[in-house]
């Protein structure tokens, strides 16, 4: 288990370098003299703004959290008066490195300046400030039919700001082109702090004179500008590449164009789509919109080899296709190999080498099916595809779109350290150059001894290929560029663009020269300069200088670009591998876990899915799933102090606050799991610096129940004093707002042998349960356990509650003490084999025990016997949803709705490992509808939500979980979750604690 036998974290030393916040200390001192919201320029909040979802890195000065447009300006005046470059930043999901900036001051609009300003639905047009998610935007524009349609398929977390930023675009564009397109208007920031209404202004008009007559910036944008746009006309028709996308360097080719009053016309603000954060911060922005096509249909077309399925693609967009996806081999064996998306691909007939996906909207066809006939006619008729696969129900289609979302994440949870990365992977070329493009492309490849999958929105010729490679070593690194050198030769060759998509940053400025000729960068280099003459605003990104003399101040900010520096990894990155008490054997080790993280923010999305309940309520990047990870990176790799991670603010602000939901197991698309690495540190610090008294009484809470249901109800009459709450407080920290759980006098034990044992015979049964007897249920909510005994004795299956088991390990396990942990597992498995052995199943009614039989105790022991009691552990529901129990039982009536309608909360934990659809399926075969509420944690996670520090973040989780439960149209909620019905029952107004979904199951009887 142990990988490396040597002491943990600070066994070697990784040259460390301290901390270099001291050389900005007045520039803070000032911003915070000045701005409104948040300044952070500590150690954690450099190293958690030096990365976004690409392969590079480098820490910035600090970041500002502006809280309105008076804020951008003030940080804008100070940091240049410090003489310290600026970079606005989203979510920092880019994927080519342009949300890194190296000492610059990073302004994270997304906090805090994230309203939807005004909705004019009349005119299709929004206004908006630049931190809305798209997502929500989205959201607020369904009621009137309308989206904003530039889709990036990170949307649930992406920022409006960021998309002006990078001209995002997806999957659509084929469709609706790309965010230049639906920019009206921009208001920014220049680096003097003054304002700009970037806006439609009619060349020579007299507002146009009244601009260019003054004496200032403004007035210089614009006559540069149009001198830069006339003087380079022929150029600029000649070298920007006539395709749907096109987003390297500035958008000198559409900044002037006829309006639709035929008059010449001059938008900045389409100069600012793509501009990176290079020329202004954008604080406003106005945006036009679409309607929402009512239905879609989509059609997938499977070809036995790559090149005939590119060949297919001018003549796909022959019949007005809302969109043209591509997927390879690679991606279906990958995705056939994995547990999330093997059910996906069972559609897909053997010996497809590609497929390519096609959507019809209701917008451009009445009948789709005919639609369909048609492109069959063509493919299948023709020869082309050998199969179609059509989808016309959402489910259907839905499903179809995962599998092509899945690329990426599939991609790069890759084992070991060569990995597809992201550095040429939305080049584009005219669809009908892409034929004989990849076929040059996979020569590039093969010279390169390096293989890569193909996927993405082929319909626009962007194809995402990312070649394996291992950055880790110098020749990776040099193989990256000179893979980069090559296709980008290409490109050119089959005249496209090098970036199609996700922007230049660091990873594509170096190539912006060849691909626009030197006159052309030089006008890019007066543009920026005109926006912003001393270069302040994100230099060296999109265009950079060649020297102090070169265009642009007399400094060397902005000189170089090399698509090889800032590289998270590179040859000179090491990493400890600390030995572990877990078996991290799966992942590959803690550390490859740990790297796992490529920043792509998913864990910042807030709409669906259980990750990540702490960023949810917070809104605070060291709350994300990928704050950890980057903290625990810079840990394991030097670049934080040996010590740091058992330092106080490490275990209080890193770990303390993730709350184990587990949901990052699931819903990142690497499977970063926290809640494993979390428990391992925590264990380690423990190690190092011994346990809190509170982390011991919650570690061993079966033992205080056990006293607690000995001594009641005296023992909950005390509990409820106030001089004791406060005892409790001071002693323990636990928060005196929170009703502890009540301690019964008969538990579960009693009741079922009070009763004489299981009333269906051994000899009789169906099968045979071990009932495990948490601690929750057995001495404070047995009403549950009562239910499960009753149901399961229902289907004919004989129980037994054992009275010699130990806890389950989870609360042991949740604060980090493993060896605990480890002992309980250990025991647990000792008593219990032998059962499994003879036929036995285990079932649980609280999901975290359950979970911790299931998952958790395969890391903590070794060996068969230990698998074995894992295979045999379930849920309570899932048991009779697995073997199908729930429909011997003797039930009336069945239909859906019959006994009304339950809003369903499901336990993360058992979210995080898959297995939470069981009980919705069980509550639906015996009359109920159910609605399953799309929540995350419920904010209690065991014995977090009693402490006092954390209650408040702990209620902020829940209030995500109670506005879900008013959201639903249930008649009552029902959760497996002992936590979750307390942090329910603990809800102001709240009418008890809430059912178990067992006993629902168990009055229908
Ligand atoms: C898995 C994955 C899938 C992706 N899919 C797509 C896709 O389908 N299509 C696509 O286009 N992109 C895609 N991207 C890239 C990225 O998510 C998008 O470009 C997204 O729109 C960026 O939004 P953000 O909020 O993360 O911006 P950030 O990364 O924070 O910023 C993007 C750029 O905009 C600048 N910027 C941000 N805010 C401002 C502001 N207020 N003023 C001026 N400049 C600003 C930043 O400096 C930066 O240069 C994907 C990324 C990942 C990780
Ligand atoms: S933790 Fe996962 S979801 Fe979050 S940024 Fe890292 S890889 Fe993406
Ligand atoms: S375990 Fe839960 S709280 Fe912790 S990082 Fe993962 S999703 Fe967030």
């Amino acid at each position: 288990m142990a990988i490396e036998d040597r002491d943990a974290w600070s066994a070697r030393e990784l040259g460390h370098a301290r901390p270099d916040a001291a050389k900005y200390r007045d520039l803070a001192r000032d911003l915070r003299a000045r701005v409104e919201g948040g300044v952070e320029f500590d150690e954690y909040a450099q190293i958690l703004y030096s990365t976004d979802g690409s392969i590079y890195r480098a820490k910035p000065a600090g970041v500002v959290f502006p809280t309105d447009t008076s804020d951008v300006q003030a940080a804008v005046e100070v940091a240049t008066s410090h003489e310290v470059p600026i970079l606005p930043r989203g979510t920092g999901s880019s994927l080519a490195g342009q949300t890194v900036g190296p000492g610059c001051v990073v302004l994270d609009v997304s906090r805090h300046m994230d309203d939807i300003l005004e909705i004019r639905p009349d005119e299709k047009r929004v206004r908006i400030q630049p931190g809305v998610v798209q997502d929500d935007l989205d959201a607020a524009l369904s009621e009137y039919g309308l989206k904003f349609a530039p889709d990036p398929a990170s949307s649930n977390r992406a920022t409006v700001g960021g998309g002006i930023g990078n001209n995002s675009t997806g999957a659509h564009s084929v469709r609706y082109g790309i965010t230049d397109a639906y920019t009206e208007t921009v208001t920014a920031v220049l680096s003097d702090g003054s304002l700009l209404q970037a806006r439609e202004v009619v060349i020579d008009s007299p507002e146009w004179n009244d601009i260019v007559s003054k004496d200032d910036r403004e007035a210089d944008i614009y006559r540069t500008v149009r001198a830069v746009v006339e003087d380079n006309a022929d150029e600029i028709e000649a070298r920007y590449p006539d395709l749907k996308r096109r987003v390297s360097g500035y958008n000198l080719d559409r900044v002037v164009y006829e309006n639709s009053a035929g008059e010449r016309v001059m938008n900045l603000a389409t100069l600012f789509v793509g501009s990176e954060g290079t020329l202004g911060v954008i604080v406003e922005a106005e945006l036009s919109l679409v309607t929402v096509p009512e239905e879609t249909a989509l059609a997938l077309y499977c070809f036995d080899d790559l090149v005939t399925a590119m060949e297919a693609v001018p003549v796909a967009l022959e019949y007005d296709v809302s969109a043209v996806e591509l997927m390879d081999d690679e991606v279906f064996r990958l995705a056939a190999n994995s547990d999330g998306y093997a059910e996906y691909v069972e559609p897909i007939p053997e010996g497809t080498d590609a497929a390519l996906l096609l959507e019809f909207d209701s917008e451009l066809h009445d009948d789709f099916e005919a639609a369909i006939d048609a492109t069959t006619e063509r493919f299948i008729h023709d020869g082309a595809a050998f199969e179609v696969v059509e989808a016309y129900t959402d489910a259907d289609q839905a499903d179809i779109w995962k599998l092509r979302k899945a690329a990426i994440p599939l991609l790069m949870s890759l084992e070991g350290d060569a990995k597809p990365y992201p550095f040429i992977e939305d080049a584009t070329v005219p669809p009908a150059e892409l034929a004989a493009y990849v076929q040059k492309f996979e020569a590039v490849l093969d010279d390169h001894d390096t293989s890569a999958a193909y996927f993405a929105h082929a319909g626009s010729g962007t194809l995402h290929v990312r070649p394996i490679l291992n950055l880790k070593s110098e020749s990776g690194v040099e193989d990256m560029h000179s893979i980069t050198d090559d296709v980008t030769d290409l490109v050119l060759e089959h005249h496209g663009s090098f970036s199609g998509e996700h922007g230049d940053g660091m990873a594509r400025t170096e190539f912006n020269p060849k691909m626009y000729g030197e006159t052309l960068w030089d006008a890019f280099k007066r543009v920026k300069t005109a926006f912003d003459p001393e270069w302040w605003m994100h230099p060296g990104n999109v265009v950079y200088r060649s020297g102090a003399d070169d265009i642009g101040p007399d400094s060397d900010r902005g000189v170089g670009a090399d698509m090889r520096e800032h590289l998270r990894y590179g040859a000179k990155y090491q990493s400890i591998e600390p030995q572990t008490t877990l078996d991290f054997t799966d992942e590959g080790g803690f550390s490859h876990l740990v790297e796992l993280c490529n920043g792509c923010g998913t864990c910042r999305q807030t709409g669906q899915e259980v990750m990540c309940p702490t960023y949810r309520a917070s809104r605070e990047e060291v709350q994300t799933t990928r704050g950890r990870a980057n903290l625990l990176r810079s840990a394991i790799s030097g670049d934080l102090r040996p010590d740091e991670i058992h330092s106080e603010r490490f275990q209080e602000e890193v770990l303390d606050l993730c709350i184990g939901c587990k949901g990052c197991k699931s819903d990142c698309p690497t499977g970063v799991d926290m809640a494993k690495l979390k428990a391992e540190v925590k264990h380690q610090h423990h190690q190092a610096r011994g346990i809190g008294l509170r982390e011991r009484l919650f570690a061993n809470i079966d033992t205080a129940s056990k006293v607690g249901s000995m001594l009641a109800p005296l023992s909950n009459w005390a509990t409820k004093l106030p001089g004791v709450r406060t005892a409790m407080q001071k002693a323990l920290g636990i928060a005196p707002e929170r009703e502890l759980p009540p301690f019964r006098r008969e538990t579960l034990r009693d009741w079922f042998e009070s009763r004489g044992g299981s009333t269906v015979e051994r000899a009789d049964a169906n099968a045979r349960v071990v009932l495990f007897p948490d601690t929750y249920t057995n001495y404070s909510y047995p009403a549950a356990g009562k239910a499960a005994v009753t149901v399961l004795e229902a289907a004919d299956v004989h129980v037994s509650i054992p009275d010699d088991t130990a806890p389950s390990g989870r609360a042991a396990y949740s604060t980090g003490m493993l060896d605990r942990a480890k002992e309980r597992a250990q025991s647990n498995t000792d008593r219990l084999v032998g059962q499994v052995e003879d036929g036995w199943d285990i079932v649980f009614v609280e999901p975290s025990d359950a979970v911790m039989f299931q998952d958790e105790y395969c890391n903590l022991l070794d060996g068969q016997r230990v698998e074995q009691v894992a295979a045999s552990s379930y849920g309570v529901l899932e048991y009779l949803d697995v073997f199908r129990l729930d429909e011997s039982l003797p039930v009336d009536d069945r239909s859906l709705g019959a006994a009304g309608t339950l809003s369903y909360h499901g336990h993360c934990n058992q979210k995080g490992t898959n297995k939470d659809h069981h009980a919705v399926g069980v509550l639906r075969r015996v009359g109920y509808d159910v609605d399953p509420l799309d929540t995350t944690c419920c904010g209690m996670a065991g014995s977090f939500g009693y402490h006092d520090e954390h209650y408040a973040l702990s209620k902020a989780i829940g209030s995500i979980l109670f506005d879900a439960v008013d959201a639903s149209d249930g008649d009552r909620v029902v959760a497996p979750g002992g936590s979750c019905r307390s942090q329910l029952g603990d809800r102001e107004g709240a009418n008890g604690i809430p059912q178990h979904p067992i006993e629902a199951v168990a009055d229908r009887l």
